[in-house]
């Protein structure tokens, strides 16, 4: 028997949490003076139904003491194998048979209990119909008849039904107190926990006891009865605190391999990735609060983490975090390869939080030769940091690179042979991500795909445009990278799916019609070096924009 049944409790005094709501019900039936309709509304799994049932339960006990069934009397025995207890899930269709039902049988007198008690659960699902004809009988409910209607979207409910009903709200339940209750049920079920797996588990429910008693449960059988807060994660398939500090603290110390062995583990885990950046999100976003004083009731992570957290990193790595983040989880959906989309993301950011830190200890003489590149970029920075770099376009670029030449020539030499040749090559990409000098570059063109390829000439494509420019911001620099990668040289041209299939059936119907490619001289201009800057703002800058950095809210 399911965990949570069994422990389902039977008395009002033995549900968890909800004090306001059990006195008032409790005095109720006390005095006599029991309404005939409830809306028990709140989140799920925070015990409107159970409520709902020991309220049925105490109103047609025989022998009642002090509120308490007695649990001997013919009602408490068989009430809920009798007819007078009408449970309807409205969730399950949209009640009109059910309430139809409900009229006819309403007026009759119940058969062994002094009340019929009508639960209607997720209540706010009934069509409008069955709204209608539920409140036909409540404009004159037979004086046998309760109702409760219980619901997790109160405002769903018609202004004329919820204004006949006396409304009881349930709230979260603490994480204290489910795990005091876990913890009962633990030593009664004989399954050994660890006290930071319970509060994990709590934490995990957010505030629903019956999901926590669930996840106890699946625990309990996965574990072989013996639970520790990394059995928690695991079966959760997210990551913990602890894992999710030490990345990002060796994300900002550039610990490229540690990055790439923890994804790598992610990966064998079989995690799933939108989850763990969700966590990671709401880590960040706790972190963030934090360090803006925000009160803590608001943070719901864990206290030693966030703290950990925010001895190593800044404001600005945290941002830097979320947007990067933010980013990877919007592309997340497209590729067939989110540990690499991941891996290179925590690369840049490692390689970008660390190029601040030269920029901040301005320490620009003393420079290897290794870091000339690094240092030059930081010098042009810091010669014009407040000039807007002027945006250049797609079309500019595709111009300035000659893109039509390429594209005429790619098809003028294009060769099977070489196509299947260089793709093979191409799939050793992912060997650079651990190399810092090239590792962007293996971030921009993971998406990508060669679509035709000759001696010196080849055409990407890719699905997305801000990834189409970000590569021609860089083409130089992907260029040398692509001798390197591909052992030779190559102009190529990139451009969007859509383009692609417009260029493959132009070729198809130049080939019919018999006209050739010729090779021809490419056009290349020398333009300024200008700077692409991205104008699309996303959603986390334009959040921050709106509500001030301190009070952001990330979800
Ligand atoms: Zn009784």
């Amino acid at each position: 028997m399911a965990l949570y049944r069994k422990y389902r409790p039977s008395e009002i005094s033995s549900v968890v949490g909800q004090e306001e709501t059990k006195r008032i019900i409790s005095n109720a039936v006390i005095n006599n003076m029991v309404s005939h309709a409830y809306i028990f509304y709140g989140p799920r799994g925070t015990g409107k139904t159970t409520m709902a049932k020991i309220l049925a339960k105490m109103v047609n006990c025989e022998h009642l003491v002090d509120g308490v069934p007695c649990g001997e009397c013919n009602s408490c025995k068989n009430i809920f194998t009798s007819n007078d207890v009408v449970e309807i899930d409205a969730a399950s269709n949209n009640g009109v048979d059910e309430i139809r039902d409900l009229r006819e049988k309403v007026n009759l007198v119940p058969s062994i209990c002094k009340y019929k008690v009508y639960i209607i659960d997720e209540v706010h699902m009934l069509s409008t119909q069955a709204f209608n004809a539920l409140l036909k009988t409540l404009e004159e409910p037979p004086s046998h008849v309760i109702f409760i209607l219980a619901t997790t979207e109160v405002h769903k409910i018609p202004l004329t039904i919820a204004s006949r009903c006396q409304k009881f709200q349930f709230t979260k339940i603490s994480d204290n107190l489910i795990v005091d209750r876990l913890k009962e049920i633990a030593k009664l079920e004989n399954i050994s926990v660890k006290d930071d797996a319970l509060l994990e588990i709590a934490k995990i429910s957010n505030g629903g006891m019956r999901d926590s008693i669930n996840l106890l449960d699946q625990l309990r059988t996965y574990t072989d009865n013996d639970i520790t807060v990394d059995d928690v994660f695991k079966v959760c398939g997210t990551i913990s605190y602890k894992e999710m500090t030490e990345l990002f603290i060796n994300i900002k110390n550039n610990d490229i391999k540690y990055v790439v062995e923890f994804i790598d583990d992610i990966e064998k885990r079989g995690i799933n990735y939108t989850k763990i950046i969700e966590d990671m999100l709401s880590f960040l976003k706790d972190i963030l609060l934090y360090m803006s004083s925000v009160n803590e009731q608001y943070i719901k992570s864990n206290m030693d983490s966030i703290v950990n957290v925010s001895k190593v990193l800044d404001k600005n790595d945290l941002y830097k975090l979320l947007h990067k983040l933010d980013s990877v989880m919007e592309n997340i959906r497209f590729t067939t390869r989110p540990s690499i989309l991941l891996t290179t993301g925590f690369i840049e950011l490692a390689r970008d939080m660390n190029d601040e830190q030269v920029l901040e200890t301005n320490n620009l003489k003393t420079k290897s030769v290794q870091e000339e590149e690094v240092v030059d970029k930081v010098e042009t920075k810091l010669e014009e940091p407040k000039k807007e770099t002027e945006e250049v376009g797609y079309e500019e670029y595709y111009n300035m690179y000659d893109f039509d030449g390429v594209i005429n020539n790619t098809f003028a030499v294009a060769s099977k042979e070489k196509l299947a040749n260089v793709r093979e090559k191409w799939n050793n990409i992912s060997n650079y991500l651990v190399d810092k000098k090239y590792n962007p570059f293996v971030s921009l063109l993971i998406d990508t795909e060669i679509r035709v390829c000759g001696d010196n000439y080849l055409i990407l494509s890719s699905l997305y445009e801000s990834n189409i420019l970000d590569i021609c911001t860089k083409y130089d620099e992907i260029k040398k990278f692509m001798k390197v990668l591909l052992e030779d040289d190559y102009d190529y041209a990139i451009v969007t799916e859509e383009q692609w299939n417009d260029l493959k059936d132009e070729y198809i119907k130049n080939m019919h019609s018999g006209s050739k490619y010729e090779v021809r001289e490419l056009n290349i201009k020398k333009i300024d070096k200008k700077e692409k800057k991205s104008n699309k703002k996303d959603n986390i800058s334009s959040l921050i924009d709106i509500v001030g950095e301190d009070i952001i809210e990330y979800k």
